[in-house]
């Protein structure tokens, strides 16, 4: 006999968390549809600056814990999915995704101060970094006004346009645009959701999994539920590039500057607009900062810090353009950090809620909602191809440095 359902499980919304999970459960043999309402990695994911940390920010902060410990497990389980290792046990196929850069710099503008001193004496972080010789730096700091000090730190920044393309291709036509108007109501006898949508076949599942960063607050609002709570901490990150008309060639860099705060002063990836031309994303405690600024103010404050890290960088010739953007997290007590990722089980009500806190985190994330799903039947006999094919797809969003920008020009 053919199922009612035309899923097991619908993930709403398509983040990394959504991708990531949309692929993992699939290979694991439960069929999964992932409904996004804007376009694929449009939320956080998309502003992302592709880190895939491995405990620098703890060991910043001393706090070496079980998170610690968990997050130093990332990067190997990113390498063996960028590698397409651990197929047969349902893994992420990560396998085409661009690796930006195998490694980042820290950067110090004097010597050590005592906060350094034991972040390198963690022994988290003496296995992850290394100290550069002069002869050894990168032709951006191979300057006699450089009085600072050079680190490599053995973590890997990802391309995230190519992440999501990669995520994306297999499943498509799983992949589903829902509009604002969808209707998302429990079926009888809590055996699962109806998702109906316009004049759309709905859609019927038996497991619902929110994933969709700073749009779960008023999911779980629409789903009558109070739990979880969810906090914004926003940030106004900045896009720094050269004019149009300048002589500058902007080195690419992937960069953190320490100073005596936890999270850096500032830090730097390098990504190309959608003309392939380079630009730096500014971040790090200029983006915390920054939140009460204007864009202009913001801006003119990035120039200053460029010119005052790098006075030897012909920063003047830079344009600038701020990006605002919350991060959207389990709520804390305080509002402060979360140290790991969050998943929210309700059971009775066929219903998961999730942040992962950290792109990076997804793995560790991923294990975890597997685990959670122990007891979830496969539905057999379930042919969903007619009521797929009615719905429409989503597509894969811009970064938000490939759209048109509003640039300040000569704010220094
Ligand atoms: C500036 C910045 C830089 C960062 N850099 C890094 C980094 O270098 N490394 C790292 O590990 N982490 C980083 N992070 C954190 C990381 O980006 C996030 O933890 C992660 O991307 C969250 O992914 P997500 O899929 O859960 O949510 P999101 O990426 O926010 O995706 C949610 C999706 O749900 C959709 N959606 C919202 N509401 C609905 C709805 N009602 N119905 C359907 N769909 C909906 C949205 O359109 C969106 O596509 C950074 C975050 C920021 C803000």
């Amino acid at each position: 006999m053919m199922s009612d359902y035309s899923a097991d499980i619908a993930i709403i919304g398509a983040g990394i968390s959504g991708l990531w999970l949309l692929q993992r459960l699939q290979r694991l043999g439960y069929r999964v549809v992932l409904l996004e309402r804007s376009a694929i990695g449009a939320g956080q994911t998309g502003f992302a600056q592709g880190i895939i940390h491995g405990g620098t920010k703890f060991a910043l902060t001393g706090e070496l814990g079980e998170a610690a410990t968990r997050i130093a497990a990332m990067p190997a389980r990113w390498q063996a999915a960028l590698q397409g290792e651990g197929q047969g046990d349902g893994e992420v196929d990560l396998r085409g995704v661009k690796l930006l850069s195998q490694d980042q710099l820290l950067w110090s503008t004097t010597t050590l101060t005592s906060r350094m001193a034991g972040f390198f004496a963690s022994r988290l972080m003496r296995s992850r970094t290394t100290a550069l010789k002069p002869e050894a730096y990168p032709p951006l700091f191979r300057h006699h006004d450089f009085r600072g000090e050079l680190y490599r730190l053995n973590e890997m920044v990802l391309d995230i346009a190519s992440l999501l393309a990669v995520l994306t291709a297999p499943y498509e036509d799983q992949i589903l645009r829902l509009d604002a108007a969808a209707l998302m109501t429990p079926l009888a006898a809590a055996a699962g959701w109806q998702i109906a949508q316009g004049d759309l076949p709905p859609l019927q599942v038996r497991q619902l999994i929110l994933t969709a960063g700073e749009g779960n607050a008023d999911l779980l609002h629409q789903l009558g539920q109070r739990q979880p709570q969810m906090q914004r901490r926003p940030l106004k990150m900045v896009v720094a590039q050269p004019r149009p008309d300048a002589a500058l060639a902007l080195p690419t860099i992937y960069a953190h500057c320490l100073g005596v705060a936890t999270t850096p002063r500032l830090t730097i990836s390098t990504h190309q607009d959608a003309k392939g031309r380079p630009l730096w994303y500014l971040g790090g405690q200029l983006a915390e900062e920054g939140v009460g600024r204007s864009d202009a103010d913001q801006c003119r404050q990035a120039a200053q810090e460029l010119a005052t890290l790098l006075p030897w960088l012909a920063s003047h010739q830079l344009r600038f353009a701020a990006l605002s953007v919350n991060r959207a997290e389990v709520a804390m007590p305080g509002g402060g950090r979360p140290d790991d990722s969050y998943l929210h089980e309700d059971h009775a009500a066929a219903l998961m809620t999730l942040w992962p806190t950290k792109l990076a985190l997804l793995p560790v994330l991923g294990d975890r909602v597997v685990a959670a799903l122990a007891d979830l039947a496969k539905a057999e006999n379930i042919n969903n191809a007619a009521i797929l094919a009615r719905w429409p797809k989503a597509v894969v969003s811009p970064l938000p440095w490939q759209r048109p920008l509003i640039w300040y020009e000569g704010v220094i």
